[in-house]
């Protein structure tokens, strides 16, 4: 991708910072956040870039968004709640922040003439799925969280618009990701707890919850490379699975070796309410598509146990 006008919502989150460094390289980029997770320390190396313009904005304000849409060729939604147990507290925020402001995204699209949506979904939209790996047609889908539902919600008006103003969208349902600048999830929270407490590490679920992560660098790759190709719906994960005790135990190794690993249990042994317990997805479109994956699922997970020393 070169040479485009480019608009990420999102930017100071964890996967939109990763992707505004690669699109920054060779495309003019405006990024737009309202930081309500992300952080400006985030994208604080391409504030002096004469390619990359920041705008701390909420998108859901669609009158101020709609004018940052002038002259953009692509737009690359990312901008969510992205904490999945958040919702079950607040059952109206994934509504809001994930459907809500995706339509503002699409409005602002439609009356800015701007042509192509690229949308980060999520594995979530499968729920609790028989078939693992779990390819893009499987159905019905039955999310078992708000977060799972407020996504497929945005993807269905990514759809709708696609159809009804003729834009290209590219959506791609992720699996989990993690590395550098992550700020969420299980890794994160697990070297928190261990600086705060060097003997026991407590963790949700039974520990048997097994799931594919993809190290970030690869999610952004995927969706750079494969954004527009075949019907534009992918899974984008890796072919292994790791579970949550064998995270424990990477990030005990590492950081405090002699501490005591305590399964706090949870709902049918998942972590929380609206955890998806077993998943993995069916990344076959993607690599049929020339995409490729450098860093297998565990070897994704150790790497991002080392990122999130250095930055928690
Ligand atoms: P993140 O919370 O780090 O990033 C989301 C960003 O959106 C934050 O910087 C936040 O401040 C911003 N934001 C939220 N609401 C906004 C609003 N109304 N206006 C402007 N900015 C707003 O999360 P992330 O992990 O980087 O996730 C990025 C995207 O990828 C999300 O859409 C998420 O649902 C999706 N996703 C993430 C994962 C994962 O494992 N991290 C997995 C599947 C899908």
């Amino acid at each position: 991708m070169k040479g485009k006008r480019i608009l990420v919502t999102g930017a100071a989150g964890f996967i939109g910072s990763n992707l505004v460094e690669y699109l920054v390289r060779d495309n003019s980029v405006i990024g737009v956040d309202n930081l309500s997770s992300g952080k400006k320390e985030n994208i604080k190396e391409f504030l002096t870039s004469k390619n990359f313009v920041f705008k701390q904005m909420d998108i859901k304000d669609s009158e101020s968004f709609k004018r940052e849409m002038d002259g953009v060729d692509i737009v690359f939604h990312l901008s969510a709640n992205a904490d999945v147990r958040r919702g079950f507290d607040d059952s109206v925020i994934d509504f809001r922040e994930n459907v809500q402001a995706t339509l503002s995204v699409l409005e602002a699209m439609r009356s800015g003439d701007v042509k192509e949506i690229i949308f980060s979904s999520t594995s979530a939209v499968y729920g609790n799925a028989e078939m693992i790996p779990t390819p893009e047609q499987y159905g019905p889908l039955r999310p078992i969280s708000h977060y799972g539902a407020s996504k497929l919600a945005a993807e269905a008006f990514i759809f709708s618009f696609s159809s009804n103003y003729g834009f290209t969208s590219s959506i791609f349902r992720f699996a989990n990701v993690v590395g550098r600048k992550g700020t969420h999830g299980a890794i994160s929270d697990f070297v928190a707890k261990l600086k705060r407490n060097k003997d026991v590490l407590d963790v949700l679920g039974d520990g048997t919850q097994k799931k594919s992560y993809i190290y970030v660098d690869d999610c952004v790759k995927g969706i750079i490379e494969l954004h527009g190709k075949e019907d534009g719906l992918f899974n984008l994960g890796t072919k292994g699975r790791t579970s949550v005790r064998e995270m424990a135990e990477m990030t005990v190794a590492r950081y405090s070796p002699n501490a005591r690993i305590n399964y706090v249990g949870g709902p049918g042994g998942a972590g929380w309410v609206g955890d998806i317990k077993f998943g993995g997805l069916d990344i076959s479109k993607a690599l049929r598509n020339g995409w490729k994956y450098e860093i297998e699922s565990t070897d994704a997970v150790r790497k991002a146990i080392v990122d999130a020393g250095e930055s928690t």
